[in-house]
């Protein structure tokens, strides 16, 4: 199915602007995506016409806005094909989504001298949260490296599980070097050592078919926000028989059952973890998103971002002296790259006075930066949106900038 990408554009009315003049050229998707019209909409008419809180309420608005969030959580549930709603977590982040589950899990698994395992090339989000816990635990910390490439070296997944492997925690899709992981492959490693996986899916919820089902995944983090939702609203999925066995995170509203100064009772799932007024309309928010996504076509959407990060690739590999930093056979539309002797700054902002959006820095991947010995990068990550046009102004932008600094 090909797409009709002029229609789709309007859909984003934020694209239809000029920046210093120039029209904007969007290319930060890998931090956050544009928010089609119908997504603004639905936030609109819930501010404007259903809000009140949800759960606690008899009276009409309340219950409408249960109902939306109820149905919000059911269209996730499909969108992923989770077995049971109740496995669907709202949160207000991937970063949440991962906080929760190395507290709740940790606090429930795992015990001093145990391992946990990071790979090198996670987000800061899936780093830290587990050293905290083995800070805490007394655990130790261990890492899967990647090869120059950035694709995982797998064969040494073997030699870091031990018998005292409690949980591994991947990303699903490098957000710096664009690396798709066979996570299928290193789920079932895993499993096969009766490790449980949670697969950091910030990035990979905008990149394919996600069916945690067949991934046989224990965890799945989703950030609205990368995926055409609102800033603020997350998912994590999870295992039912793992989420009834976790300690709460968090303790507030909604998340108990009874509560007395002697003892406190929890809630059943999903509401055991979410404690307090959730983000009723931002969930709202991500089910039209979902909806929408799943109109353009994922497949068809995803396939597109290929060809245009393939177009990408070669156009700007052409260039003398440009160093694409991720090179990995099976990649999302992320390109993360260097001018030699160029600061990726000084290119962020020549190209910014293009009207080209772009991410330079570290991308909240340190190690990467270390294991090439760079600061840090150039990004351009690409949404259904963008046009193979806008890939033209992007190497006109490089030629242009390696020209000044030249
Ligand atoms: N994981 C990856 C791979 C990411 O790219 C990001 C954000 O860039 C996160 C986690 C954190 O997402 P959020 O800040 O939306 O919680």
């Amino acid at each position: 199915m090909s797409l009709d990408i002029s229609k789709i554009r309007q859909d984003f009315p934020i694209l239809n602007q000029s920046i210093y003049g120039k029209p904007l050229a969007y290319f930060d998707n890998g931090a956050t995506t544009q928010k089609p019209q119908v997504v603004l909409d639905t936030i609109n008419h819930f501010h404007n016409s259903i809000n009140a809180n949800i759960h606690r309420g008899v009276h009409k608005l309340s219950e409408e806005s249960t109902k939306a969030y109820e149905e919000a959580r059911e269209t996730v549930r499909s969108f992923i094909n989770a077995k049971k709603s109740s496995e669907i977590i709202f949160t207000s982040g991937a970063t949440a989504s991962i906080n929760l589950v190395a507290f709740s899990f940790g606090e429930t698994f795992v015990h001093e001298g145990d391992e946990v395992i990071v790979s090198e090339m996670e987000h800061h989000s899936n780093i830290v949260p587990w050293q905290m816990l083995c800070e805490r635990k007394k655990a130790i910390l261990k890492v899967l490296p990647f090869d120059n490439n950035g694709e995982l070296i797998l064969s040494k997944l073997d030699e870091l599980i031990t018998p005292k492997t409690r949980i591994l925690a991947v990303t699903h899709v490098s957000n710096t070097l664009g690396t798709v992981n066979p996570i299928k492959e290193i789920i079932a490693k895993a499993h096969q050592h009766n490790v449980p996986v949670l697969i950091d899916g910030a990035q990979g919820v905008k990149h394919g078919v996600i069916d945690v089902q067949d991934l046989d995944v224990d965890f799945y983090a989703i950030a609205g926000h990368k995926v055409y939702g609102s800033t603020g609203i997350g998912v994590l999925y999870g295992k039912e028989n793992l989420l009834n066995e976790m300690y709460p995170w968090q303790g507030g509203g909604d998340m108990i059952a009874t509560v007395s100064f002697e003892k406190t009772t929890y809630n059943e799932l999903p509401f055991k973890f979410e404690a307090g007024t959730a983000n009723f309309i931002g969930a709202a928010g991500l089910a039209t998103a979902l909806e929408y996504y799943k109109s353009i076509g994922v497949e068809a959407a995803t396939d597109y971002e290929t060809e245009l990060l393939n177009y990408a690739t070669s156009k700007l590999k052409a260039i003398e002296g440009v160093r694409i930093i991720g090179n990995a056979k099976h990649k999302a539309a992320i390109i993360s790259f260097l001018i030699e002797n160029i600061h990726p700054y000084d290119t962020g902002m020549i190209l910014d006075k293009m009207g080209i959006a772009v991410r330079t820095g570290n991308h909240c991947t340190q190690p990467i930066m270390a294991h090439y010995g760079i600061d840090g990068t150039v990004r351009a990550s690409f949404a259904f949106y963008n046009t193979f046009e806008e890939i033209d102004r992007l190497v006109e932008g490089v030629k242009k900038v390696k020209e000044m600094f030249g």
